[in-house]
C-alpha cells in the first residue's frame, strides 16, 4: 500500500475554492502556466498545453489544493474493504488517469488511513463522482453509497449480507 498513515484531523475536507486565475493589473484574466504541474490556462480554462512567453506564473487550483491539503471532495471507503483494496486502488488510478488527461484540475490526492477506513481526497468533485460510479458498477449491491457534501461514503457490505 502506498497510503500514508495519519492521525491528524482531516483538515483537507474544507472544500475551499482557490483563486482560479491571476488578474492582470488591468483586471483582465491573463493566460497562465502552473510551475507545479505544467498545466496552462488560456481563456479561463486549464489544460495540458505548452507554456509560452508572456504567460503569468500561477499555481493552478489543483496544486494549491494538494499543497494546502484542501480537498474539493473526499471519498470515505469503509466496511469489508480489505479483500478488494488492491482492485479499488486500481480503479481509482485508472479513473484518475483518464480524467486528468482532459481535466488537469481533477486529481486524486494522497490517501489517508484512519482506523478502519480509507479517505481519498480529490481536487475536484467530478473525478470523485466518476470513481464512485466505477466502484458501484463493479460491486453493485455489494456496496452502499451515501453522497453528502463534501464527502461520499462508500461502504463495502459483509459478504454474507449482500443483497442481490
Ligand atoms: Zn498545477
Amino acid at each position: 500500500m502506498t497510503m500514508h498513515e495519519s492521525r491528524r484531523d482531516l483538515g483537507f475536507a474544507r472544500g475551499r475554492r482557490p483563486e482560479r486565475f491571476a488578474l492582470q493589473a488591468s483586471g483582465k484574466i491573463s493566460d497562465a502556466a502552473c510551475p507545479g504541474c505544467g498545466a496552462v490556462a488560456a481563456h479561463g480554462r486549464w489544460s495540458w498545453g505548452r507554456a509560452t512567453a508572456g504567460m503569468a506564473v500561477v499555481v493552478c487550483p489543483a496544486c494549491v489544493r494538494i499543497r494546502e491539503r484542501a480537498a474539493a471532495h473526499v471519498l470515505e471507503l469503509t466496511g469489508d474493504l480489505g479483500r478488494c483494496w488492491n482492485e479499488v486502488k486500481g480503479i481509482i488510478a485508472n479513473v484518475e488517469r483518464a480524467e486528468v488527461e482532459d481535466h488537469p484540475l481533477e486529481r486524486v490526492m494522497p490517501f489517508e488511513v484512519r482506523d478502519d477506513r480509507v479517505f481519498v481526497p480529490t481536487t475536484g468533485l467530478h473525478v470523485a463522482r466518476r470513481i464512485a460510479a466505477a466502484i458501484v458498477r463493479r460491486w453493485r449491491h455489494g456496496v452502499q453509497l451515501r453522497f453528502t457534501d463534501p464527502c461520499t461514503r462508500i461502504e463495502w457490505l459483509p459478504a454474507g449480507s449482500r443483497r442481490g
